[in-house]
């Protein structure tokens, strides 16, 4: 287990599925894998699959339970880790279905459906930026101008928020790629689209005394940061770094192998606080933590690591030994037990 200097060490859990009946196991996983290992947060990756009581319409597959997050949270308050609910507010408004009753994971499908949409769009198919346009399975985006957009998402937030007693949100908002393409957005320039409605989210939860978190790739310039299209933005978006506020917390996440991760530096040079984010990849991983500890300038809160796969099958690998689901979940689970959990809770 890799000793990290910082005060959070945290982790992305893709919410657990009810129909699958694994919330229970994923709150074991959770005291008995989780906690022993120094974890103090979890982020747990909801999107829009929870059982709203305002926009029943807006729910995804497979949705939580109040009493589903409330086993979690207390389960969490037990073992004192912050449980932080994380919606997709931004692109990501679509993916694969795992099968048609269960939640949207990323990456899980084995054959295509017709309708990739989340609940948000499958609802107001309006507040899609391209609606007639194939943007990929998993590329749908808001229209960040449209008039509806912003009560609904605030019902949606405020109920999360209460549901999850939270403190904070991570709100991703990574990889949009089809910001301002509507003929209404495209009045304004990318980096002032994205600002406006980041800083109009952070006031929002900041109201309600929630602190912001994001996935921070839309703040940085591809060239200059020396990252790709997907790590970094390369349609406009970085500009935005000068006009977002301060306090928001930014996830940093690379998952390719660098020689320099020069946003450890781009992020403490404007202000913000980060945490690092790394996936699978093990040497990856190690080297972008490394990294961070050498260079970090007391900006560094935390490291908080992505899985993607279902939390249910790592709750059941690490619980019972069931075997691994998802091709990519064995480098991620060498990458855990190498860098990430305690010794004393892996076993062979
Ligand atoms: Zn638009």
């Amino acid at each position: 287990m890799l000793q990290i200097p910082w005060k959070t060490k945290g982790i992305v859990l893709t919410a657990p599925q009810p129909y699958k009946k694994e919330v229970q196991d994923v709150a074991d996983f959770i005291e008995r894998i989780l906690a022993p290992s120094g974890v103090n947060l979890v982020v747990l990756q909801t999107r829009y699959r929870y059982r709203f009581q305002k926009h029943p319409e807006c729910m995804g597959y497979d949705p939580l339970s109040y009493e589903d997050v409330q086993l979690l949270l207390n389960t969490c308050r037990r073992c004192g880790i912050r449980l932080v609910p994380k919606m997709n507010l931004l692109g990501h408004q679509s993916g694969l279905h795992n099968t048609p009753s269960d939640g949207i994971l990323h990456g899980h499908a084995t054959e295509g459906v017709l309708d990739y949409r989340d609940g948000l769009l499958r609802a107001y198919p309006m507040l899609d930026e391209l609606p007639d346009q194939d943007t990929g399975f998993y590329a749908r985006h808001l229209c960040l101008t449209h008039p509806l957009l912003p009560s609904i998402l605030f019902d949606l937030m405020d109920e999360m928020l209460d549901a999850f007693a939270a403190d904070g949100m991570h709100i991703g908002c990574d990889e949009a790629f089809n910001i301002g393409q509507c003929p209404r957005c495209s009045a304004k320039p990318p980096h002032i689209l994205f600002a406006d409605y980041i800083n109009m989210l952070r006031d929002h939860l900041a109201a309600r005394g929630a602190e912001t978190m994001l996935w921070s790739d839309r703040l940085l310039n591809s060239a200059e940061a020396g990252y790709h299209a997907y790590e970094s933005s390369a349609n406009g978006t970085d500009g935005a770094i000068d006009l977002v506020h301060k306090d928001l917390l930014c996830c940093d996440w690379h998952y390719e192998t660098h020689d320099r991760y020069r946003s450890v530096d781009i992020f403490a040079d404007h202000g913000f606080r980060m945490m690092i984010s790394p996936w699978k990849n093990l040497d990856s991983s190690r080297k972008f933590l490394e990294y961070a500890m050498e260079h970090d300038r007391g900006h560094i809160e935390g490291y908080l690591q992505t899985t993607w796969c279902s939390s249910g099958e790592l709750a059941r690998h690490y619980l019972y030994g069931a075997p691994l689901e998802w091709h990519n979940t064995p480098a991620l689970v060498e990458t855990l037990n190498s860098l990430f959990l305690s010794p004393e809770v892996i076993h062979d």
